[in-house]
């Protein structure tokens, strides 16, 4: 049974609790986890301005015994998480630029795409996902409401700048055709009513087609204590079981899964009509592994404990070299910086800077809820901070060799799923 309530912040300007789970509808729902009260990840105050009030949101982690849906406690105005200038491009990182160019190539091997074929993007970004489609030869449309989609006009990608649902499915039904495949990477997770969502999508799905969700998977989650995934854009943290849940309201069956690394632990998963294709071995590899209900729970109940200590580990760490007079700064600003940051209670009285490379939007802006600045990477070498902590530590591995290559001499700290100096 859908859900009779759905919490639906979008037009409010403001926030909307999740009394009842967002895909079955059962509730209430279990506290398993609160990471108090956070601002907008993607609301960054620029340097120099005069602080001034800003709505902060509770965030807390909520699980359904149902259809064991581990889901946010609050949903967020788009408006407020997704503001126009939104600072985020997929195109700046190299592990989703790589992920995607994946995407591409297993999909059109799988699916025996040709030049007529309609590629549409759900949340398309700057199309870096779709460019590849479109390299491919394939026929491509993106849908982004942000300005970034501006970025992927001007790289010849035809753009609907509008928020996703069934008027712009209908449009772009009208003026396409209908979709041979569907991509939501990475968003599938944000939009607030999952149904009218996937109703969209079905509307847009030709007989035959292929809806393929990219998202945070919730084990690979649990298993490296990625809390600082946890915040307000991703309102659902999807098991395969609950995805299967969800999609099977819909008519739609899962036939092939598998995990990718994208944002330190990804599953991508490709869905079609009931009985349009041979469902692989793969969804029953991966559902088998799942911990489901009460085991489900207890996993929930473990991973609580692991992230309060990493909190407190990480600060006696800090405390540490703070007391030897370190000088301390940050690597990289992704979303999930901000959660981290806000959650352990790093400031910029720890923390002097944080480093993105050349390029990057958030540039000469402040980390959400804090006064720690986002400076130029180069700062880095000139400065030679004592150590730095590297916030997209998902990644440590890529960044380390190049920050010693480019002639950082400090210690290099990830700070999850153990504080450790590398
Ligand atoms: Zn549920």
């Amino acid at each position: 049974m859908r859900p009779t309530k759905i919490a639906v912040a979008s037009g409010t300007g403001a926030s909307v609790p999740v009394e009842c789970c967002q895909i079955c509808g059962h509730g209430p729902l279990e506290r398993v986890l609160s990471l108090g009260y956070m601002p907008p990840v993607n609301q960054m105050v620029s340097l120099g301005q005069i602080p001034r009030q800003q709505s902060w949101f509770p965030t807390d982690l909520l699980h359904c015994r149902t259809c064991d849906l581990v889901q946010l406690g609050l949903a967020v105005d788009p408006a407020i998480i997704f503001p126009a200038e939104y600072p985020y491009t997929s195109g700046t990182t190299k592990l989703l630029r790589d992920n995607f160019a994946d995407l591409h190539r297993e999909s059109a091997a799988l699916l025996k795409l040709g030049e007529h074929d309609l590629v549409v993007d759900i949340g398309s970004n700057d199309g870096t996902l779709l460019s590849n489609f479109k390299d491919g030869g394939h026929r491509v449309v993106g849908i982004e409401p942000t300005d970034v989609g501006d970025i992927a006009k001007e790289r010849g990608i035809p753009t609907v700048k509008r928020y996703f649902g069934l008027q712009v499915a209908r449009e772009v039904n009208r003026d396409y055709g209908p979709a041979s495949v569907i991509t939501a990477a990475n968003c599938f997770a944000h939009i607030e009513d999952v149904h009218a969502i996937v109703d969209a999508i079905v509307e847009m799905l030709k007989q035959d087609g292929v809806f393929i969700s990219e998202s945070h998977y919730l084990i690979a989650l649990l298993d490296a204590l990625q809390y600082d995934t946890i915040y307000h854009e991703h309102l659902r943290y999807y098991s395969l079981a609950s995805l299967k849940y969800l999609l099977e309201m819909h008519d739609l069956e899962i036939f092939h899964a598998r995990p990718i690394p994208s944002h330190g632990g990804s599953i991508r998963v490709y869905a079609g009509r009931r009985g349009a294709h041979t469902v692989q071995a793969s969804v029953q590899r991966m559902l088998a592994v799942e911990p489901r209900g009460e085991a489900l729970a207890k996993r929930l109940l473990s991973f609580r404990r692991d992230v309060v200590l990493s909190k407190l580990r990480l600060i006696a760490m800090l405390c540490e070299l703070k007391d030897k007079g370190a000088r301390i700064a940050g690597i990289s600003a992704p979303s999930r910086a901000s959660t981290l940051i806000n959650y352990v209670g790093l400031d910029e009285g720890i923390i002097d800077y944080v480093c993105e490379i050349p390029g990057s939007l958030k540039i000469g802006k402040l980390i959400p809820g804090t006064g720690i600045p986002v400076v130029d990477e180069t700062r880095l070498f000139s400065d030679q901070p004592d150590c730095a902590v590297i916030f997209s530590w998902h990644i440590a591995d890529e960044l380390a060799p190049k920050l010693k290559a480019k002639g950082f001499r400090g210690k290099l700290i990830t700070p999850l799923p153990v504080p450790r100096v590398m």
